[in-house]
């Protein structure tokens, strides 16, 4: 995933509006699209190859990119279609921007509204669920969340049963029974391990901390919240409807995730944010970080596994 843009409301020389890309087995996904989007795509080379774009809220910071992201698609001929998801009662507003186009694209743009619990999109090997957030509009956040992948193949055990090297393999690994020439019979679950977790990722967009981010993914691998405050300004950050780093952490922590990225940062910090990252350590036990925009991040299976 690719860090489009990290700061609040207010962008800065070093910080973009909010946008994040996510780039998985050959999808690419986009979560917000603040206002230069897509420069900052093709600064830090992502391609436009973006099939769904989530909005978490209609604040400017997040959205005034889509209509010169739309218009830089149509330029390039696109002819795939793009969905666009956007918190309840906001559909109008959304097609609003869509429409500042003058012309409409050629290529077919789906927008749905998506509210908490729903699943705003279901692939083949994950989804992106919608929660409901705490902020001062109508917003939600999303969490991409994979299935739970196959078990390990035991390929030594397989081979000790008499099971002969080829398709009978992938059989027994997809989880069918396989009969041998002699008659017996090879259950899967002799050369099969349990299922292995996916990965998941949790991204907030603009909110007070709030339980619904804890509870719509399981220990997430990444946690992508609110930080526009640090401890100086909490006061300031629950007047505004959004989180200070410290109770970002708080979130990771109860949420039992991985890592923590700590986004929506204020200009009034351009200073540093050595104090986001240290309030937010004193909280939370994992990998805490402010991500710069172009910064990417890998997000590996659980356990690190080799695959
Ligand atoms: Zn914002
Ligand atoms: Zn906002």
């Amino acid at each position: 995933m690719t860090f489009l843009g990290t700061s609040g409301a207010v962008p800065t020389t070093e910080r973009n509006p909010s946008g994040i890309h996510v780039s998985r087995e050959g999808e690419e996904l986009l979560f917000d699209a603040g206002e230069g989007t897509q420069r900052q795509m093709m600064r830090f080379g992502t391609g436009f190859s973006v099939s769904h774009l989530f909005v978490t809220h209609l604040h400017g910071d997040h959205v005034f990119g889509i209509p010169g992201l739309l218009q830089t698609m149509a330029f390039n001929d696109r002819e795939e279609p793009l969905a666009i998801h956007t918190p309840q009662a906001t559909r109008r507003q959304l097609k609003g921007l869509v429409n500042a186009l003058g012309n409409r694209p050629d290529f077919p743009i789906r927008i749905s509204e998506v509210g908490d619990g729903d699943v705003a999109y279901r692939a083949d090997d994950f989804e992106v669920r919608t929660f409901e957030t705490d902020h001062d509009t109508r917003s939600v956040g999303y969490a991409l969340v994979e299935d739970d992948r196959k078990g390990r193949f035991d390929r030594e055990r397989a081979e000790e049963l008499g099971v002969p090297v080829g398709p009978k393999f992938s059989r027994l690994h997809e989880g069918d029974p396989v009969e041998l020439e002699d008659g017996t019979v090879v259950e899967p679950d002799q050369v099969v391990g349990d299922p292995r977790p996916g990965r998941s990722i949790v991204y907030t967009g603009d909110t007070r901390p709030t339980v619904r981010t804890i509870e719509v993914a399981d220990e997430p691998d990444l946690l992508i919240h609110d930080a526009t405050f640090a401890d100086d300004r909490a006061e300031r950050a629950g007047e505004t409807a959004h989180s200070t780093a410290r109770g970002a952490a708080e979130i990771a922590s109860r949420a039992g995730a991985k890592r923590l990225a700590l986004v929506h940062i204020s200009s009034r910090y351009t200073g540093g944010v050595d104090d986001h990252l240290a309030e937010a350590r004193e909280t939370f036990d994992g990998e805490v970080l402010v991500p710069q925009d172009g910064q990417k991040l890998v997000v590996p299976f659980p356990g690190n596994e080799d695959d």
